[in-house]
């Protein structure tokens, strides 16, 4: 962390909001104008509509994330959290990867945190589920996926059979629809090297409270989508919600009961719990209160945007939608995030701020292999497109949207070199534990049990005899 006399615009978070606003920052500001420092608990930004893909092994993991420091050269990237905010004294407290926790000043803010998964005290949940938030959960959940399909494959023990080849996934918006979408296209597609595990032997099963999936592409799309997993062998159940699922026994509010190891939590997300301690204005459900102009309410060196702030929907209320406000989607993070530079920038030089307006320009989402579904606003028309041309739209929409060159060319390549080499259905659960086999070879051998001392006459005859 350099010491400098220059301002300091301190960007809480590197994900999509806070790279892009950094980079945005970065490229306006005169040489020297401010330092630029960017905190993340994570030394990359993680492109997050690709995780689905990601845990199908479509795209390789690496090429989802963004280092922060090779795309912000210019800044300063520091690796920790930011854990409280002193507004007085202009001062947030870091907790870096190691070491003692430290303060750094700042002269202007910007609060980039995100969401974290929306959770409830659901008996089991915080035991048996996965979130689909990170890259780590992505292959943590490909891995266990091809695990259970190696595990059934070797059993003769039905239970465990059963238990292994039963997946559920509770929510069914973007990331659950999606991923489960993903998944099973995967499976499918791993099962024909199996010799005892096929497609019929597997249960997916997606649960919602809602009475819809996809919310996010309109009622028509998201009851094609639905129609469509459904024809797939997925199991769907709506308005209705999981009650426990204490050692993978998955109880639903309408009465049914499986029993499975994977259970994928994506039931939506809520604002960085974090922010509570920073003494900000917040909302009703936790979000940063912000102004058109992204300005943290009551405050004029403070930004914030995407999905832990609430940012009035201009557009919307314009279109006379009453208390509209921006849903918590990269395509609203990333238009705001480019805003929010804009300001700060002139919010250094005393210059008027600039106000938010997006309209909605639609939806796209991949639901395996050339399936998918796209709902494209122009105007006053929605376009609905399904099947394999959205399918193609969803990856030409991410695929151009992914951050940096290198990103997008590497991902492009792995899609191309998908269509003519199989997909890999290798699981590599024992990644997470990458020391364990060293260990074992490695560990010091346990002290020989006390050996009664021979009698003298049987060593004597031992000895003879050899
Ligand atoms: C599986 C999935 C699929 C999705 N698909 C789509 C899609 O198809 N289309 C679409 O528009 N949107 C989609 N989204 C939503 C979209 O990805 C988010 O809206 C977007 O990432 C929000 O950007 P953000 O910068 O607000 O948050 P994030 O990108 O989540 O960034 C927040 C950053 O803050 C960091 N952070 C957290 N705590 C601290 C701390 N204490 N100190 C410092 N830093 C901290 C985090 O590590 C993270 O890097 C999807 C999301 C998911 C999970």
């Amino acid at each position: 962390m350099s010491t400098t006399e220059r301002p300091r615009i301190l960007v809480v978070g590197g994900g999509y909001v806070g790279l892009y606003a950094a980079r945005r920052i970065l490229k306006k500001m005169r040489y020297g104008e401010a330092t630029v420092t960017v905190v993340d608990p994570r030394s990359y930004m993680t492109y997050q509509p690709f995780l689905p893909e990601a845990a199908a092994g479509s795209i390789s993991p690496r090429h989802v994330v963004v280092p922060l420091r090779r795309v912000l050269p210019k800044a300063e990237v520091l690796t920790g959290r930011v854990t409280t905010i002193d507004q007085d004294r202009k001062v947030a407290t870091i907790a870096p990867l190691v070491g003692e926790a430290y303060e750094l000043p700042f002269d202007y803010l910007v609060i980039a945190m995100g969401a974290v998964s929306r959770t409830f005290p659901i008996p089991g949940l915080a035991e048996q589920g996965i979130g689909m938030k990170g890259i780590e959960e992505s292959i943590g959940l490909r891995n266990h996926v091809l695990e259970q399909l190696d595990k059934a494959d070797s059993t003769t023990d039905e239970e465990i059979r059963r238990k292994a080849l039963t997946f559920v996934f509770i929510g069914g918006g973007f990331a659950g629809a999606e991923t489960i979408g993903e998944v099973e296209d995967m499976a499918r597609d791993a099962a024909k090297y199996y010799t005892n595990v096929s497609r019929e032997d597997m249960r997916f099963v997606l649960v919602d409270a809602a009475d819809k999936i996809l919310p996010e592409v309109g009622p028509k799309l998201g009851l094609y989508g639905k129609e469509h997993l459904e024809s797939r062998g997925i199991e769907i159940y709506l308005s209705t919600s999981m009650d426990s699922c204490v050692d993978g026994h998955v109880v639903l509010k309408n009465g049914l009961e499986v029993d499975s190891n994977t259970i994928v939590w994506t039931a939506g997300v809520k604002p960085n719990p974090v922010l509570s301690r920073f003494g900000l204005p917040l909302g009703p459900r936790g979000h940063v209160d912000a102004q058109p102009t992204l300005q943290v309410t009551g405050t004029d060196y403070i930004w914030a945007a995407g999905d832990n702030a609430q940012v009035p929907d201009i557009a919307a209320r314009k279109a006379g939608v009453e208390n509209a406000w921006c849903p918590p989607n990269a395509q609203h993070a990333l238009r705001q995030a480019k805003v929010l530079g804009d300001n700060v920038i002139s919010g250094m030089r005393g210059f008027p701020q600039k106000e938010y307006s997006h309209a909605n320009k639609g939806a796209v989402a991949g639901l395996g292999l050339h399936k998918g579904v796209a709902m494209i606003v122009m105007g006053k028309m929605k376009i609905k497109v399904k099947g394999r041309l959205a399918w193609y739209m969803h990856r030409g929409y991410h695929g151009l949207a992914m951050p940096t060159w290198n990103r997008k060319i590497r991902i492009f390549a792995d899609w191309t070199l998908a269509m003519f080499l199989k997909r890999e259905v290798v699981s590599l659960g024992a990644m997470e534990n990458p020391r364990e086999e060293f260990y074992e070879a490695a560990k010091p051998a346990p002290a020989p049990a006390a050996v009664a001392e021979p009698a003298a006459g049987k060593t004597e005859a031992k000895a003879k005899a050899s």
